[in-house]
């Protein structure tokens, strides 16, 4: 058994959480007598820094040939102002794998812990027991749009815009993993859309519908407008189960749901290129706490590695069928927490490695 993975660290918090999570995946792979065969690149400004492109050739190519990615974050302001021609996937080294790799389909997993049920905005009672996937539509929508651009009139006023367009096919497919996803745990998915207000809304209701009824009859889908889905979320965390939504939706709810485990830096994404009904997915997928890149903190060892940590979790499960290892992994993150591991993120004082280290102790005491 070995799993071909390609560590890419990233800019800002990315290297010291992929470091940390590295060392978790090591000993789960060892546990499970699974090989990691792992190589380690550059991305984004890393890469721009030595290389002057965001992304080389060479590690497209390796990204293509492995398994499993795992990403730390990419970007910062010494970056954030470069443009190079072409779509939004040549100015960021991210989207451009996602793009490649055709990785539409994202998994953002976020839970309240029972450790942590004071150090959320919820009160307690309120958020205990939440656990929410919100699926984000990855490579699509106005976020990859070619249809962008600055226009200038006659008169010198400017009109900027990003068409936000999606086709049945590319709804389709994304909506067939997402009710997957939701058949494995509770049955149960809200797509959320503005149908209300936009076209490209109209057909993702109206596709999803499809999908559930002829594909998915067992899972229960009900539809929300997606500002009522966040207010919803805030009042009633624990009445969602899995949401799925377009992209630019996506990024937002995600971070929101990211409030009910009390940090961005508890939460892993695995961003898939398929979801089989049986086995592992085939094809590279990518790994990545659904945290940015922090700027503010970085280099000083206080990142939160456990989005990170759990997104090794959901590797393990997704691209290598080890359910029951992933779910090690994130016991050994809640015996860690429950054992007092706290971050500063979190109003703790553990560090990135100590918190490292906190998760790897459980995890062998398990
Ligand atoms: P961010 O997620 O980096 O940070 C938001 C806040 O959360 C910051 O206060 C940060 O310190 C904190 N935080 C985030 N992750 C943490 C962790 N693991 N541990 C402790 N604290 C954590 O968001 P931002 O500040 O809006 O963006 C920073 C940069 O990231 C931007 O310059 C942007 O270019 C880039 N970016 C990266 C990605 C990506 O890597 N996926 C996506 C979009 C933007």
């Amino acid at each position: 058994m070995s799993l071909k993975v390609l560590a890419l660290g990233g800019d800002g918090i990315g290297p010291e959480v992929v470091d940390g999570a590295l060392r978790v995946l090591e000993v789960a792979a060892g546990s499970i007598g699974l090989k990691v065969d792992l190589s380690e690149d550059l991305l984004h400004g890393a890469a721009w820094e030595k290389y002057g492109t965001f992304i080389r050739p060479e590690t497209l190519q390796k990204a293509h040939a492995s398994d499993a990615l795992l990403v730390g974050a990419v970007g910062g302001p010494r970056w954030d102002h470069i443009v190079i021609d072409g779509g939004p996937e040549e100015q960021d080294g991210l989207m451009k794998l996602r793009h490649e790799l055709d990785v539409f389909a994202c998994v953002r997993h976020s839970r309240a812990w029972e450790a942590l049920l004071g150090r959320t905005p919820f009160l307690p009672d309120r958020v205990r027991g939440a656990d929410i996937i919100v699926m984000r539509e990855l490579c699509g929508g106005a976020m990859f749009t070619k249809n962008r651009g600055v226009d200038i009139a006659p008169g010198g006023d400017r009109r900027a815009y990003d068409l936000n367009e999606y086709s049945s096919s590319e709804i389709e497919r994304f909506a067939r993993v997402g009710f997957e996803v939701a058949r494995r745990r509770n049955g149960r998915i809200i797509s959320v859309d503005k149908s209300n207000v936009f076209m490209a809304c109209k057909l993702w209701r109206e596709v999803v519908e499809e999908i559930g009824r002829s594909e998915f009859p067992d899972v229960e889908l009900v539809h929300y407008f997606t500002d009522n889905a966040i207010y919803q979320m805030c009042c009633h965390p624990t009445a969602f189960d899995v949401i799925l939504a377009e992209n630019l939706f996506g990024d937002l709810l995600s971070d929101q749901s990211a409030a009910i485990a009390g940090s961005l830096g508890m939460l892993p994404s695995a961003c898939l290129p398929n979801l089989p009904k049986q086995g592992p997915v085939s094809g590279p997928a990518i790994y990545e706490p659904v945290h940015c890149s922090a700027p503010d903190i970085e280099g000083q060892g206080i990142a939160n590695p456990v989005g990170a940590i759990l997104s090794v979790a959901i590797m393990l499960q997704y691209s290598e069928g080890e359910g029951k290892c992933a779910k090690r992994i994130e016991a050994a993150v809640e015996g860690a927490l429950n054992a007092g591991y706290v971050t500063k993120d979190l109003g703790g004082s553990h560090t990135t490695m100590e918190m490292t280290d906190g998760v790897i102790k459980q995890f062998r005491a398990l």
